[in-house]
């Protein structure tokens, strides 16, 4: 299933190009704050599934065309992502004198956390900080959607805990201040355009995704070449922390990465997941004393 926040709150099916508004069946109130709806359906899920199911068939969908998509999940409890996570990413890092050492990977390293509030959708333009002589990065990643509250998750039973993928896009000021703070302006962490449910996807180490900027190819991969695989990585944050319905883990970003600029457009493409085709933006927001100590840097 596909699952949609749209319009302002909404919770949405889609189901052959069309949006099943499903929002009363889920007990969602559209435009209250926080925006919590599609946490809540998550965390409802299995006594939610059928009633959704004859929504659908019962319903009248709005053409997608109809309908303003919104980040899937707009009001997790976190957004854990994993740095390093692809050796070839690690090699190209090296490769521009940032330092990167070889010991520095996912397995050994851990993860990271970006802010919510980084979080934007399908329909939203990517708006880059006036920084000037930084580069700001995209990072093409797999998004995946946790179903259900746990800690400690071993390996054995880390599927039943996926609820889901979604594209994922882990933009990045590169440079050397804290990681946080480089890769949680507004719009760093577009995702969508809909969450596709876990059952859709038969092998989660044979995903494949891509990203273009202006056409042009930049990074492909395959979850088959991930350091720590996914249920290493629910394994790994679980250790460390309550994994709660709805919160999103970046699984880290193949080779490629590469600058973005005002004018360009960028493509992520995950087979069986879904696409997004995001604008990107120079916004006036942004400058601060504390990036002015290093002018061109560049590092994870
Ligand atoms: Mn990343």
């Amino acid at each position: 299933m596909r699952l949609v926040s749209f319009d302002n709150g909404r919770i949405g099916v889609v189901h052959e190009g069309h949006v099943f508004d499903v929002s009363d069946v889920a007990g969602v109130v559209p435009g209250t704050w926080p925006p919590v709806g599609m946490v809540r359906a998550i965390a409802q899920w299995e006594t939610l599934r059928p009633a959704l199911l004859d929504a659908v068939r019962s319903g009248t969908g709005l053409a997608l065309s109809e309908v303003r998509l919104e980040a899937p999940v707009q009001w997790p409890n976190k957004v854990i992502a994993f740095p390093a996570n692809y050796h070839a990413h690690i090699d190209e890092m090296k490769g521009v004198g940032t330092g990167v050492i070889s010991s520095f990977k996912a397995s050994g390293q851990g993860f990271f956390l970006k802010a919510n509030s980084s979080l934007s959708g399908p329909a939203d333009a990517i708006v880059l900080p006036p920084l000037a002589g930084r580069e700001i990065h995209h990072e093409c990643e797999l998004g995946i959607i946790i179903g259900k509250r746990g800690r400690g998750v071993s390996h054995a039973d880390s599927r039943s805990y996926v609820f889901g993928f979604t594209c994922l896009l882990d933009m990045v000021v590169r440079g050397k201040e804290e990681r946080v703070m480089r890769k949680s302006y507004d719009t760093f962490c577009p995702t969508g355009p809909w969450i596709t449910t876990a059952d859709e996807i038969a092998d989660f180490d044979n995903i494949e995704m891509r990203l273009r900027v202006n056409g042009e190819e930049r990074q492909s991969a395959s979850t088959r070449n991930l350091i720590v695989n996914i249920p290493d990585m629910i394994a790994m944050s679980s250790a460390v922390m309550t994994l709660e319905p709805g919160d999103i883990i970046a699984s880290g970003t193949p080779a490629g990465v590469g600058p973005v600029e005002d004018g360009d457009v960028i493509e992520i493409e995950i087979d069986g997941v879904g696409s997004m085709r995001l604008p990107v933006r120079r916004g006036t927001v942004g400058d601060h004393a504390v990036w002015d100590n290093e002018k061109v840097g560049l590092a994870v």
